[in-house]
């Protein structure tokens, strides 16, 4: 990619990114702390998207930044991707919350939120173009492929995503880090059967074409 096109990307994440700052169409628009856009390369071939920022993505304005990142960069790493390597962010880029009557606890995105931020994911899949997109949990999974799906059943199944990009879901890493003993293991063991769909996935996507046949030289 040329340098002139990362910059061009660049400017456009910085300009859409000062947008949502400014976006206060839903009311968890005015409990956040910040909103969270989303970062990483502006060319990646893979772009990852949760749910929504929880309690310390919303105090830092990055994404994936507490417990669930920590494993998060874990699962890329185990397919050779650096977190800088691709680009994260999520349905809804403003914190969730609910009052307890003591503090403000996560909770997931509403359909409303979604549909309210939607516009801004489909301007960054448009921007960043990924080749392939990553769904982390049902919130995020039916985002793309619809209310029906099930994410213990179709997560690990490729679809066309928006732009036709190759759309792949799988469970999300707070609800891994849920999970003890056998169940662990087992939820990993088909989280890394997803983590390497991806991996080839993108693979094949870097291959370089086979050459065209040659062409007889005009000169011979
Ligand atoms: N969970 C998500 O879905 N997104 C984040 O950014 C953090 C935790």
């Amino acid at each position: 990619m040329s340098l002139a096109e990362r910059a061009r990307r660049e400017r456009a994440i910085e300009g859409a990114r000062a947008i949502v700052e400014g976006c206060r169409t839903c009311a968890i628009g005015e409990s956040r702390r910040n909103s969270v856009y989303g970062e990483g390369d502006p060319c990646a071939a893979l772009m990852v998207v949760g749910e929504g920022p929880g309690e310390t993505e919303d105090k830092l304005g990055r994404p994936f930044v507490g417990r669930a990142g920590e494993l998060l960069e874990r699962m890329l790493l185990a397919i050779d991707l650096a977190r800088d390597d691709v680009f994260i962010c999520n349905t809804v880029k403003c914190r969730p919350t609910y009052d307890t009557g003591t503090r403000l606890a996560n909770r997931p995105p509403t359909p409303d939120e979604m549909r309210n931020c939607r516009p801004y994911l489909d301007e960054q899949i448009e921007i960043i173009r990924p080749r392939v997109i990553l769904a982390l949990g049902a919130p995020a999974a039916k985002s793309f492929m619809g209310e029906k799906f099930s994410i213990t059943k179709q997560r690990g199944q490729w679809f066309e995503g928006p732009l036709g990009i190759p759309i792949i879901a799988s469970f999300h890493p707070a609800y891994i880090l849920r999970q003890t003993g056998g169940a662990m293991t087992e939820v990993k063991r088909l989280v890394w059967a997803d983590l390497k769909e991806v991996r080839d996935r993108l693979r094949a996507a870097a291959e370089p074409r086979p050459a065209e046949p040659e062409q007889h030289s005009l000169f011979e």
